[in-house]
C-alpha cells in the first residue's frame, strides 16, 4: 500500500494545477502532518489557514487522494505553527504574482487577430460583427455576446477585436479576462476594503471589457452581483462590452435572469462548425504561420476526420509536423492515420447522436459494472477505472463541457472530471487493456 506522504506529495501537485487560483493559494499552504489510524492530518499555520482551506477545498482534496489512492481516505486538518516560514515563503512569491492593476491594454495576447481568422460561411456574421465593433467601440452592437462550441474561434475573435481597438486606439483603457479569472480575482479582492475598492475601479473605468467564457459563471452569485453592477456602468457610460459563451444565453442555467436580460441586449451572434473548404484554409493558414510541411493529401485526411472544433486541427498539424522533424521525414497518409489515432475517432465524432447515458451503459457492460457505480462513489479498482473512461469518453465524444460531464456523473465537480481525462490520456499509450477498452466502447458507440 502506498504511503500516505507519497500519496499527498500526487495529490498536492495534481491541485495546484487543476484547481483555480483562488482555491491554489490555501493548498500552496498546507503541510504533510502524518497519519492516525489510516487517516491522513494535513496541517496549516494558523487556525484561519485551517478554517479557510477545510472550507474551501476541503470535498477537492478528499476527492483527489482518494482518487489517487484508489480508495476512500479519511483527511483531517490541523494546526501546526512551526509551519510557518514555509507558509510566508509561497505568500511572498503569490503577492508578487498577483495582477497588477491594469494602466495598460497587456493582457491581451497579439497572436490573434482579424488577418489570421479564416472566415467561412459559419463564422462570417460574428467576424464581421467583430471587426465593426473594434472599428466603433461602444457605438455599435453593444453589448455583443459570441457563443459556440468549445473550439471554434470565440477567444480569437475576442481578442482580435481588443488588438485591433488596442493598435488604432492606443489610449483606450482594454481588459480582456476569462470568466473564471474575473471570479478569483473577485474572491480574492474580498479580503480587504482596499483590494474591493481597486478591484472595482479597475474594471468600472476601461474603454472595452471583454470576458471570455462567461458561462463560468453559473452558479457563483456574488460574482454575478459584482458584474451586474460592472455591466450596468460601462453600459449606462457607452462603454464597450462584448462577450463569450458556450452555449445560448436562453440555455445558461444558474445565472440571475436580470444578468441574462443585460447579456442578451445589444447583439448575439454565433459560431458553427466551419465546413470543409474552411477547414482546408484554416489548416492551409496554420502550416503557413507556423512553418510546417504538410502534405496535401495528408491536409486533406485531417480536415475530413476533423470536422467539430479547429482547436483539435491544429493539435493534429502539430503533432504530425513534430514527428516529421523527429524522424526526418515526410509524413505519409499511413503514419498520419497511425499518429492521430487517439485524436480522431472517426469522422462522426462529437455529434449530437451519441450522450453521456449511452457512454456509461456501453462501459457498464463492458466491465460487467453497473451504471449506477460508474456515477457513484465506489473506490473498487474495476469501477474507477469504468468511471475514468466514460469520464474520457464523454469529453472527446459528446461536445459537453467538463462541468457539464460532472453534472450527469452525480454532480461531481470539474476538477474530479478533469483528474479522470488526464488519467485515461496519460496511460492511453502505455496500458494496452485501457487502449482496447476505450476502442471498443467508442467503435461501439459510433458503429450504434
Ligand atoms: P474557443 O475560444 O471557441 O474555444 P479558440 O478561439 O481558442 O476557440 O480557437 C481555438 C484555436 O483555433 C485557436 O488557436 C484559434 O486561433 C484557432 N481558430 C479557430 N477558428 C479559427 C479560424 N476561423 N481561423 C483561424 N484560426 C482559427
Ligand atoms: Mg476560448
Amino acid at each position: 500500500m502506498e504511503n500516505l506522504e507519497t500519496i499527498w506529495k500526487e495529490a498536492e501537485a495534481h491541485l495546484e494545477d487543476s484547481l483555480p487560483d483562488a482555491k491554489k493559494q490555501w493548498i500552496k499552504r498546507i503541510s504533510f502532518g502524518g497519519e492516525k489510524d489510516g487517516t491522513m492530518i494535513l496541517t496549516l499555520s494558523s487556525q484561519f489557514y485551517k478554517a479557510t482551506t477545510e472550507k474551501n477545498c476541503r470535498t477537492e482534496i478528499e476527492n483527489m487522494v482518494s482518487e489517487i489512492a484508489g480508495r476512500d481516505i479519511p483527511v483531517e486538518f490541523a494546526v501546526d505553527s512551526s509551519k510557518k516560514p514555509q507558509k510566508q515563503t509561497a505568500q511572498k512569491s503569490e503577492r508578487k504574482s498577483a495582477p497588477e492593476p491594469v494602466s495598460k491594454n497587456t493582457t491581451l495576447n497579439k497572436q490573434y487577430s482579424f488577418d489570421n481568422f479564416i472566415s467561412g460561411d459559419n463564422s462570417s456574421f460574428a467576424f464581421n460583427a467583430c471587426k465593426v465593433i473594434a472599428q466603433n467601440p461602444g457605438t455599435s452592437f453593444n453589448p455583443c455576446l459570441i457563443y459556440g462550441g468549445v473550439g471554434l474561434g470565440k477567444t480569437h475573435l475576442l481578442e482580435s477585436i481588443g488588438n485591433y481597438i488596442d493598435e488604432h486606439n492606443p489610449k483606450m483603457k482594454i481588459i480582456y479576462v476569462t470568466a473564471e479569472s474575473f471570479t478569483n480575482e473577485f474572491i480574492d479582492s474580498l479580503l480587504s476594503k482596499e483590494k474591493i475598492s481597486s478591484f472595482k475601479s479597475k474594471y468600472r473605468n476601461v474603454d472595452v471589457l471583454l470576458i471570455d467564457d462567461i458561462h463560468f459563471l453559473q452558479k457563483k452569485d456574488s460574482t454575478q452581483e459584482e458584474l451586474f453592477h460592472t455591466f450596468n456602468e460601462l453600459y449606462d457610460s457607452h462603454k464597450q462590452i462584448v462577450l463569450t459563451c458556450d452555449r445560448p444565453i436562453t440555455e445558461l442555467t444558474d445565472i440571475t435572469d436580470r444578468l441574462k436580460t443585460r447579456f442578451r441586449k445589444g447583439l448575439n451572434v454565433d459560431l458553427q462548425p466551419p465546413a470543409y473548404e474552411t477547414r482546408m484554409a484554416i489548416a492551409m493558414q496554420k502550416c503557413r504561420e507556423k512553418g510546417y510541411q504538410i502534405d496535401q493529401k495528408v491536409l486533406e485526411y485531417i480536415c475530413q476526420s476533423i470536422n467539430t472544433n479547429v482547436r483539435d486541427l491544429e493539435g493534429a498539424l502539430t503533432t504530425l509536423s513534430s514527428f516529421a522533424s523527429l524522424v526526418g521525414k515526410p509524413v505519409t497518409l499511413d503514419i498520419a492515420r497511425e499518429q492521430l489515432k487517439n485524436f480522431i475517432v472517426s469522422p462522426a465524432i462529437k455529434n449530437n447522436d451519441i450522450t453521456i447515458d449511452m457512454i456509461i451503459q456501453k462501459t457498464a457492460a463492458y466491465f460487467n459494472v453497473k451504471e449506477y457505480d460508474i456515477r457513484g462513489k465506489s473506490r473498487n479498482k474495476n469501477i474507477t477505472l469504468a468511471r475514468h473512461i466514460s469520464i474520457y469518453l464523454a469529453s472527446i465524444l459528446t461536445s459537453f463541457s467538463l462541468s457539464e460531464i460532472g453534472k450527469s456523473m452525480n454532480g461531481k465537480d470539474h476538477t474530479t472530471i478533469m483528474y479522470s481525462v488526464e488519467k485515461i490520456k496519460s496511460i492511453l499509450d502505455v496500458d494496452d487493456s485501457v487502449r482496447q477498452a476505450v476502442n471498443s466502447i467508442k467503435n461501439e458507440l459510433i458503429e450504434g
